[in-house]
């Protein structure tokens, strides 16, 4: 544990502001007992923000706990993605599905205000959070939670899970030990869920629609970057550790 996610907890554990954490010189009993409570769960291994309840993406606090895959920095490329190809003005409908948070889903509702969006989560644990943070922004108006009425969307988007089975064992014991597992595992190549959303958007996209998907290896890098089928390569952006973590896929035009 760093020194600043202790002095986090500290705050989190009695309610206040880290500031007043900094100019305390000592603690009540109660309050030591609070503290060390969160400080051994994290010492345990738990991921700093599910003790928080709190998450960062793109700059905005989304809540997490159990059963919902925490935000990574690496996915805020996705909405880069899609900066790249709508103007900040565009009116356009998504499908965000797996949205787990809803961190995806909803970043893109606040970036693009003319936009809105279908949430896909089968996680009952996880719509559950996606449900809270749609009201904490409130965007319930522009946003429904695995609602099938819109039969047809401009953009699909997809952080799907995507690790192959035989490599979950090997993850960081913080992911594998408290990150759900359905958020990550892709099945035995990593793309089950690839080939299903591609199968989908078959009926569901429109002709020169768009799908971003979050890539998790060069493998699954290769196969849509080369792929010669009704889905074209369209772009990617490349995360911190230079990476192709989004790819922009478009979907050919029905009379091609
Ligand atoms: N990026 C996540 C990780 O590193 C995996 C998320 C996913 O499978 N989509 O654990």
């Amino acid at each position: 544990m760093t020194k600043q996610e202790k002095l986090w907890l500290t705050a989190h554990a009695l309610g206040v502001s880290t500031s007043e954490i900094l100019s305390r010189k000592n603690f009540l009993d109660e309050e030591e007992k609070k503290i060390r409570a969160l400080l051994s769960r994290r010492e345990g291994g738990e991921p700093l923000q599910y003790i928080m309840g709190q998450a960062d993406f793109y700059g905005r606090d989304f809540f997490v706990g159990p059963g919902v895959l925490i935000p990574r920095h690496d996915t805020e490329t996705l909405i880069e993605a899609a900066k790249k190809i709508f103007p900040p003005e565009k009116n356009f409908s998504f499908l965000d599905w797996g949205t787990g948070s809803g961190c995806i889903a909803i970043t893109l509702l606040l970036e693009f205000k003319n936009s809105r969006g279908v949430m896909l989560e089968q996680s009952p644990e996880a719509l559950n959070y996606a449900e809270k943070n749609l009201r904490r922004y409130e965007l319930e108006d522009r946003a429904s939670l695995n609602d099938s009425s819109t039969k047809i969307f401009d953009l699909i988007t997809s952080n799907p899970p995507y690790i192959p089975s035989h490599e979950i064992d090997s993850l960081m014991p913080e992911v594998k030990n408290y990150e759900p597992r359905l958020a990550l595992d892709g099945g035995e190549d990593g793309m089950n869920f690839y080939r299903l959303i591609l199968s989908e958007a078959r009926r569901i996209l429109k002709p020169e629609g768009f799908i971003i998907f979050e890539l998790g290896d060069l493998n699954q890098y290769k196969v849509f970057k080369n792929s010669g089928s009704e889905f074209l390569f369209a772009g990617e952006i490349f995360d911190g550790g230079n990476f192709p973590r989004a790819i922009i896929l478009r979907k050919r035009h029905e009379n091609f």
